[in-house]
């Protein structure tokens, strides 16, 4: 039987988090079926989700408008996980500081958008990472800070800023996992801790 994988398809690296989960599934002897969300109810056939970067405020209110903001929480509550980078993030966490940015309140972060800059100032950085070997390869694109941790655990730290939590089921990333061919984060986020298909 085969992993059902959702990403959720407003924007962002929809494809390169698809071939990541695919590549960390085989990995583990598994297969990913990839499912392109973009409406409501297809959240429910999916045992882990992916919500990728992009403009959180975009993402956001397409979440709230199409009522897929709500099946993202039941599958949380449900305890099946998520893996939620850059945007995605801001739009999983407690409070993004934005009005236009309705929270899904699935990582208890708060966050500050563009905190690490604008476009011009992308980086790649070798980052640690609990529960990793070696420095994972993290590129930070308009990058979220996390300001704030409340009942989360902090998984890597950047220039002495939190860039990788983890929330009970949820692990939310301020860098883009899926831009390398190293699928490690998603291995993390979503076969550790084991998925149940
Ligand atoms: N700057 C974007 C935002 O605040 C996030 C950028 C990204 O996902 N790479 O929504």
């Amino acid at each position: 039987m085969s992993i059902e994988a959702g990403v959720v398809a407003v924007q962002g690296d929809v494809s390169e988090h698809a071939a990541a989960v695919r590549r960390a599934a085989r990995s583990h002897g598994e297969d990913a079926t990839v499912t392109e969300i973009r409406t409501a109810g297809h959240v429910q056939d999916c045992d882990l989700l992916l919500l990728p970067g992009g403009e959180s405020t975009a993402i956001s209110r397409h979440l709230q408008r199409e009522g897929i903001a709500a099946e993202i929480r039941a599958h949380v509550d449900a305890g099946k996980p998520v893996l939620a980078t850059c945007a995605g993030l801001i739009v999983a966490s407690a409070d993004a500081n934005d009005d236009r940015v309705t929270e899904l309140d699935i990582v208890d972060v708060t966050i500050q958008r563009n905190a690490f800059g604008r476009q011009k100032d992308s980086f790649e950085a070798p980052l640690e990472v609990d529960g990793l070997d070696d420095p994972f390869p993290a590129v930070f694109i308009r990058a979220p800070v996390i300001d704030g941790v409340g009942d989360a655990e902090v998984l890597a730290e950047w220039d002495g800023r939190p860039v990788a939590v983890r929330d009970g089921p949820v692990v939310g990333t301020s860098f883009h996992p899926e831009l390398t061919d190293d699928c490690r984060i998603h291995d993390l986020a979503f076969f550790e801790s084991a998925v149940a298909p």
